[in-house]
């Protein structure tokens, strides 16, 4: 799976791929350095969850007697990496589908309060937040948005991994729901490392990374921003961010209602 899946998103045939194509389709050249990168990051970002739900079956198998206590907090623990391994693949199909564009099937009527709040309930989130205090600001009455959920959610995800990731332990880590005119607008806001103006142009690239995070010990692929931005455009709506170096980000999505 892992193998099929990255080749299918680089596009092994020929290592100049059209990328995130649909809204803005731009030619990449692959260096042989991105490829052995990308395929490391994704075999190391797999493999650690499928451990996780291997272990679990495992000592699900040799304990028959187990109480249905402790049998159901193992299959939840299962539930939830498999929902973290689905993500990342998430992206990695986003990619290899080569499509920023939505089909007709997949828009639904979705209060997207309530979607929201199952993603902050996800232990995926809880666990990225784990050393971070997570808060949240969510519209208390529905808001009915037509979308994709599924894209709607590695949308967010991306920029909620990314505000846990780059906030140091101890920092804090809000989402926002709330409405503006005709629009729903979604905020996360960090007080982490922020980003320079020097990088700020360049972040939604695909495959751009801010330089110390090319080197040191920061896991990511430089394509959660660039996958956001595609599925936030295809829904018509707009992404942008407010940063300050040493102080923090914001992150803002608007969707049309
Ligand atoms: P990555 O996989 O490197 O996180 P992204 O496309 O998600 O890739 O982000 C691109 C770059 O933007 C990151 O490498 C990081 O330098 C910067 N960045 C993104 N989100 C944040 C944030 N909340 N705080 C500081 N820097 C950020």
């Amino acid at each position: 799976l892992l193998i099929s899946t990255v080749f299918i998103a680089l596009g092994i045939t020929s290592l100049t791929g059209w990328f995130l194509s649909g809204i803005a389709m731009q030619p990449i050249q692959l260096s042989y350095r991105q490829l052995e990168r990308f395929t490391a990051h994704a075999s190391h970002e797999l493999r650690t969850p499928l451990a996780a739900i291997l272990s679990n079956a495992q000592v699900g198998l040799l304990t028959p007697m187990e109480d249905s206590a402790s049998k159901h907090l193992r299959l939840e623990k299962v539930a939830e990496v498999a929902k973290s391994m689905n993500t990342l693949i998430g992206n990695l199909l986003f990619l290899a589908r080569r499509t920023g564009r939505l089909t007709p099937e997949s828009l639904k009527e979705v209060d997207l309060r309530e979607l929201l709040q199952q993603l902050l309930n996800s232990s995926s989130v809880k666990t990225a937040a784990k050393d971070l205090n997570l808060k949240s600001d969510l519209l208390k009455t529905p808001i009915m948005v037509r979308l994709d959920d599924e894209l709607i959610c590695l949308a967010v995800i991306n920029l909620l991994s990314n505000a846990c990731k780059y906030t140091p332990a101890g920092g804090v880590v809000e989402l926002r729901l709330f409405r503006k005119y005709n629009q729903a607008i979604i905020e996360v806001e960090d007080n982490g490392i922020g980003i320079a103006t020097t990088d700020l142009p360049h972040i939604f690239e695909q495959f751009y990374r801010v330089e110390q995070h090319q080197t040191n010990s920061v896991n990511g692929f430089g394509l959660g921003l660039a996958i956001a931005q595609q599925i936030i455009e295809a829904h018509n709506g707009h992404l942008s961010v407010k940063s300050e170096l040493n102080k923090g980000s914001v992150f803002q999505i608007k969707l049309p209602l």
